[in-house]
């Protein structure tokens, strides 16, 4: 593992955060990965997230990359670094309570929907653009966006998934200059997993969230 780490890094432009995924794998496994360097890590599960975190040490930064629900926030609202799956307004509203019942702000990335399946989560750039215009969310003081995610297509077309990770960065250049071109936080732009990470890095990728080419298959 420790090779398959060292190799990626290397061929990661400096400018792109490596997330290591590691949900399914045991805590020894992530504690190998710890060791080899990584320090941010993404679940997808708000269980598996809460079950691993107090096992590792405290200089980890947690990535919760799979769709949260309202009633799990609780949870995580201590210590999570990111959030990469914002779908809705009501999920902000809960995640902005519990960010100020922990007197913190936390960090989130909207969810945008890019891909042909239907049954990926993620917001369309309409109500992206819907939910930062809202007086609700212009209220949150304890939510920090600091860019988007998505997830391409499940395919061997290249050129699909090369069209959707621009399409992507397109809906993000676009946020950025009409609604945080004062705030050098909206910087995250989190897009690429093992099988299209190079794709992703093409076309603007800032963070690569990557499971089985470091820790095998799950
Ligand atoms: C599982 C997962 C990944 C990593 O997938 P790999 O193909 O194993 O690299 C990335 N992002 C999300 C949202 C995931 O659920």
């Amino acid at each position: 593992m420790k090779r398959r780490i060292e190799e990626l890094k290397a061929e990661l432009p400096g400018q792109v955060t490596l997330v290591a995924v590691t949900k399914t794998h045991t805590v020894e496994q992530i504690k190998e990965a710890y060791d080899a360097g990584l320090r941010d890590f993404g679940e997808n599960k708000v269980q598996e997230m809460i079950e691993k975190q107090p096992q590792l040490p405290t200089d980890v930064r947690w990535h919760l990359i799979g769709h949260l629900q309202r009633n799990k926030v609780k949870y995580i609202a201590s210590f999570v670094h990111l959030v990469h799956s914002i779908d809705s307004l009501k999920i902000l509203e809960e995640i902005n309570k519990q960010a100020a019942k922990n007197e913190r702000i936390i960090d989130c990335l909207l969810q945008i929907h890019i891909a042909e399946e239907e049954t990926k989560f993620g917001l369309t750039r309409t109500e992206a653009t819907h939910l930062l215009d809202s007086p609700q969310f212009k209220q949150m003081k304890n939510i920090s966006i600091c860019g988007l995610m998505g997830m391409a297509t499940f395919t061997d077309d290249e050129h699909q998934v090369k069209k959707e990770f621009s399409n992507l960065k397109k809906i993000f250049d676009h946020l950025k200059s009409t609604r945080f071109s004062s705030e050098a936080s909206f910087k995250t732009l989190s897009m690429g997993m093992s099988g299209d990470y190079h794709l992703a890095i093409e076309e603007g990728s800032t963070m690569v969230r990557i499971g089985t080419a470091i820790f095998g298959s799950r």
